[in-house]
């Protein structure tokens, strides 16, 4: 694993910063605690050596002095360092209390994005879900991939069940609402993604972009069209509208478990190429050949991310997307739309328990808005939290699990001054940053270097299976836990007992989960068996070897048999190749008898929103904004390090320069934007690689409060906080997930 030379060695980790996991090689100090060298990992069989800027955040964070290592309790004179001891048992007497005087569900919790990263995070989801027992569950999801969530349990009966684009064996791929050269493939794992379009290129396939801005990625792709932000759904539904009307639609092998294809196309009916030209802005013929060259090539794939999301029909364009693929054959086939197979076996279709999805078992206290698989949207999270909204019925007490809400949901301010009403707040962080400054407590955990992990939550959006393990790098300070064992310690102390009871009805419920049960593999091994061979250490380790070994490359705990086991997995330095993607269909339905229904209610419901839609999108005077992604940027996680900080102000608004002449505005000067919810001001950038009438703001910027502990952010790339101008009531209706894109402004010289 490591190799000793002169005192440093050779150390093999995944980088932990985005989904495409690219290896890393790292030559460290151990005794020094000191990273001497980051690189590219040339033997790792997915990256090939491929980095991007972002990597050097692994060290960034770990060697960042203003990273937090102890707990830190808010006092009347300031923060104070206290004990590990001392801080469990303020946040579990006072979480108690309060539990204990207004209900369950007056504990509210927000999870960010970073515990995708972090296998001992992952684990305790379910379990920290369990034990909180709480209504008031909010996540980073409804500012993200809700609506693929949503139709992926509508279609397919699994959240999770995510098809990724198979770009290795593409002939022609049609992108919208995607960076991927700078995200590195957001559901669609795959490091070096511009490599990977040029490889395409090269075997004579065609990539186009679909995009209100000329993206990184556009300027390499064979063809860009600006598309008029939140028109996505109108542009899919017209293809489909001509593979009907043209005779084009061949579902192949996928024809014989489909149903619903006749009502999809009298649902298209309505959304000809020429009926929605206006709203999208792509010529009908335009449209019109692309749905001929997509039914016609031998392998397609179309990809829809986050901006077909976060706007004002993202289920519609998240579902059209999988519709365009179902009716052209390319669902579920090499080259098209495929289903990941991860190895802890979580994609696995005997894992169903037989319910189906969950929706509307319970309500937000105000607004009346659904839960989804247990969470509220983020939209209603600061009503929850309000006296004068939610009043006797408001959460008292949140936990807030690395994410910064205050910049990345809609009306942080709004949030914010929510956050000052509570009894108690903790947060899990390693920051003290513009969300957990409300906090009373703050607890941090280890950061990559110090724990080990594994690629659990991204192998299951890599477009090629794989397994990864890294190991721990450097010892962490003493007393400093993982993610998943403050979670697991916070959430018992409430209930009375301690996180080591959690972790292990945790483990023993996945060994109920994935032994001993009927048609899976399994099936003859007997619990105690497994619990024997699995040793009786807490912690992920056991759970990823159970879930390893029970997986469909696992060993089924025969220790004389060729598949996987964490032993085997740890004793290699790299990701281990497990193949490309496979078909899965129809065995991973896990509905409907295994047939694969096209048409929902909730969809039909919300077509009809979309047709109202229609006059609207065709305002030729609308000024609208969209975010963007940043190679150097991840939400708000890495402003406040040196490295991925500097250079020039990153947060600035692009303008087309035919908007700028017309709104007085100049390159280098500074812009008010205002919309519903609020306004913000920005430097200017004119350029045209933004279509007119629309305008780009990063977001995740905002590092303005001057009692966190950021002063890099703050002093380097402090920025706007772009969702400021989010409006909280402005919603994908059936996945209520936040328009973040496609919102109404307006502009004016500041
Ligand atoms: S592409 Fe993603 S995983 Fe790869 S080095 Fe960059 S941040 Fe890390």
């Amino acid at each position: 694993m490591a190799t000793a030379t002169n005192g440093s060695e050779t150390v093999y980790r995944s980088c932990p910063i985005c989904e495409a996991s690219c290896g890393l090689t790292l030559e460290v100090d151990r005794a020094a605690k000191k990273v001497l060298s980051l690189r590219g990992d040339e033997d790792d069989p997915r990256s090939r050596g491929y980095v991007c800027p972002k990597a050097t955040a692994a060290k960034g964070i770990y060697e960042d002095p203003e990273r937090l290592t102890r707990p830190l309790r808010k006092t009347s004179t300031g923060w104070e360092e206290i004990s590990w001891q001392e801080a469990y048992q303020y946040a579990g007497e006072r979480l108690a209390a309060i539990k204990q005087a207004h209900g369950k569900d007056s504990i509210a919790s927000y999870i960010g994005n970073p515990i995708g990263h972090c296998v001992s995070g992952m684990l305790a989801v379910p379990m920290y879900i369990q034990a909180m027992d709480s209504e008031r569950l909010f996540s980073a999801a409804t500012m993200d991939q809700q609506p693929k969530n949503l139709t992926s349990s509508l279609m397919y009966g699994d959240m999770w069940a995510i098809p990724i684009p198979d770009i290795q064996r593409t002939q022609y791929m049609l992108s919208l609402g995607g960076n991927p050269i700078v995200s590195q493939g957001s559901l669609m794992s795959a490091p070096n993604i511009k490599q990977e379009i040029a490889a395409l290129q090269a075997r004579g396939g065609r990539y186009l972009v679909m995009d209100p801005r000329r993206t990184e990625t556009a300027e390499v792709a064979d063809e860009h069209h600006f598309i008029i932000p939140g028109s996505d759904a109108f542009f899919l539904f017209a293809m489909v509208n001509v593979l009907f009307d043209e005779g084009l639609t061949d579902l192949g092998r996928l024809a014989d478990f489909t149903d619903d294809v006749e009502r999809v196309r009298e649902l298209s009916q309505p959304f000809s190429p020429e009926d929605v030209a206006a709203a999208t802005g792509i010529p009908a013929d335009t449209t019109r050949r692309i749905a001929r060259e997509f039914a016609g090539a031998e392998r397609a794939v179309c990809y829809g991310r986050i901006g077909t999301c976060t706007q004002e029909f993202g289920t519609l364009a998240s579902w059209l997307v999988d519709v365009v693929n179902v009716l052209t054959g390319n669902l579920d086939r090499e080259g098209g739309s495929m289903f990941p197979r991860p190895a802890t076996g979580q994609a696995e279709h005997y894992l169903w328990d037989g319910s189906d999805m969950h929706m509307g078992r319970w309500h937000s206290r105000v607004r009346g808005l659904p839960e989804y698989e247990a969470q509220l949207p983020v939209a209603v999270f600061a009503e929850e939290l309000e006296a004068a909204s939610a009043g006797e019925e408001r959460a008292r007490a949140l936990i807030t699990i690395c994410g910064n809400p205050v910049l990345s949901s809609p009306n942080g301010a709004r949030l914010a001054a929510a956050m000052d009403e509570l009894e108690f707040m903790v947060s899990i962080d390693i920051y003290l940053n513009e969300t957990t400054r409300h906090a009373d407590l703050i607890l941090p955990t280890t950061v990559q270097l110090e724990h080990a992990n594994y690629d659990f939550l991204f192998a299951g959006t890599s477009v090629r299976n794989f397994a990864r393990y890294s190991p721990q790098v450097f010892e962490a300070e003493e007393g400093l836990p993982d993610l998943g064992e403050v979670m697991l310690e916070v959430a018992a102390r409430i209930n009375g007992t301690e996180g080591s009871v959690l972790d292990t009805m945790l483990f023993e419920g996945m060994l109920a989960t994935f032994v001993g049960k009927p048609n899976t593999p399994c099936a003859e091994v007997s619990i105690d068996d497994a619990r024997a061979k699995l040793g009786s250490e807490p912690g992920i380790e056991r759970m990823l070897d159970l879930m390893l070994r029970s997986g469909p490359y696992g060993d089924a705990f025969d220790d004389a048999a060729p598949g996987l086991n964490l032993a085997k997995v740890r004793a290699v330095d790299h990701a281990i190749d497990l193949g490309p993607l496979t078909q899965r269909l129809p065995g991973i339905i896990r509905k409907h008898h295994g047939r694969l229904k096209l048409v929902h209610e909730i969809l039909e419901k919300d077509i009809e929103r979309l047709r109202r839609g229609l006059a609207e999108r065709s305002d030729p005077d609308r000024l609208v904004l969209v975010g963007r992604r940043q190679l150097r940027n991840m939400n708000t996680w890495l402003h406040n390090l040196e490295n991925l900080a500097k250079g020039p102000e990153r947060c600035t608004l692009l303008v087309n320069p035919i908007d700028a002449e017309r709104l007085g505005i100049s390159d280098g000067g500074t812009a008010k934007v205002t919309a519903r919810a609020g306004s913000v001001t920005a430097p200017v950038t004119v350029s045209d690689e933004m279509m007119p009438g629309v305008v780009s703001l990063p977001h995740g910027f905002g590092h303005r409060e001057s009692d966190t502990r950021q002063s890099v952010a703050s002093s380097k790339q402090p920025g706007a906080n772009a969702n400021q101008l989010l409006d909280e009531f402005s919603l994908d209706v059936p996945s209520n997930t936040s328009v973040a894109n496609g919102i109404v402004v307006q502009i004016s010289p500041a």
